[in-house]
């Protein structure tokens, strides 16, 4: 069942999205090589408990870190360690999870470590720009799968493949909540978007092939084919007019994207 939101429940929503971004950006400010990523766990678990939020990732499914960083050809779920240590060149997938008074927030972003090649550049904004070509369809009106459609056509215009075994999800007093949101598919299938529906929307693109597998750690999920992936995603309220991004910083609502 999609729950609608209340006012309320969207005000402690974007207080937990807020947080999320905040976190965002104190990982994003350490990162550089030879940091850990367990290093950067605990940068972005501190940033949560400062702002009197949890962790949502955190035991969640048996899930130790507070963050899943995910390096080049890891497409999620990556395990914080103190034995990953980052490299000049490589792309890192962040995701994170904050729980601000029983409301959940979650959003990713994959960022370049240094310089990083022309084709893992590519990556990163085709896979950010998926992101918001799905978005275009988040309003009252359109049916769910539009938004899954828009995400595939644009990866596939560039050669690059949708993962399609890991979805978006609706978020809120849950952290994965109804409905399952692919990217891929036909438009038009699906419910019909309503304000106040609260969605993480999350492309995840590889270079290669769309299959991944699951490593022995019953977590870390990888590219079969050993191609790079990103992943960017953000938690979004239906509105009247559109959609409103819940998990980003106040004061970036004009330049972060
Ligand atoms: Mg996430
Ligand atoms: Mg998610």
């Amino acid at each position: 069942m999609i729950t609608i939101k209340s006012s309320r429940e969207i005000e402690l929503m974007k207080e937990a999205g807020r947080i999320v971004a905040y976190a965002h950006r104190k990982v994003r400010e350490a990162i550089a090589p030879g940091v850990s990523t367990f290093d950067l766990d605990k940068i972005a678990e501190e940033a949560i408990l400062s702002q009197g939020a949890t962790p949502s990732f955190k035991g969640y499914g048996g899930f130790p870190g507070s963050i899943c960083a995910s390096i080049n050809q890891v497409v999620i779920h990556g395990i914080p360690s103190k034995k990953i240590k980052l490299k000049l060149g490589d792309i890192i997938a962040i995701d994170i999870g904050a729980c601000y008074k029983g409301y959940h927030g979650d959003s990713a972003m994959t960022h370049p470590v240094g310089p990083i090649s022309q084709t893992r550049a590519l990556l990163l904004e085709v896979t950010k720009n998926a992101l918001y070509e799905g978005l275009k369809f988040a309003k009252p009106n359109q049916r769910l799968s539009d938004i899954s459609h828009a995400i595939e056509q644009y990866v596939s215009l560039y050669g690059f493949s949708v993962v399609k075994d890991f979805t978006g999800h609706g978020v809120g007093a849950a952290l994965h909540e109804d409905p399952s949101i692919p990217n891929f598919g036909p438009a038009g299938h699906g419910p019909i978007l309503r304000p106040g529906m609260t969605l993480a929307i999350e492309p995840m693109v590889n270079i290669g092939k769309s299959n991944v597998r699951i490593l022995a750690d019953d977590w870390t999920t990888i590219t079969s084919d050993g191609s790079d992936s990103a992943h960017f995603e953000h938690s979004i309220v239906i509105t009247a007019e559109g959609y409103l991004i819940l998990t980003k910083e106040e004061e970036n609502l004009n330049v972060q994207k």
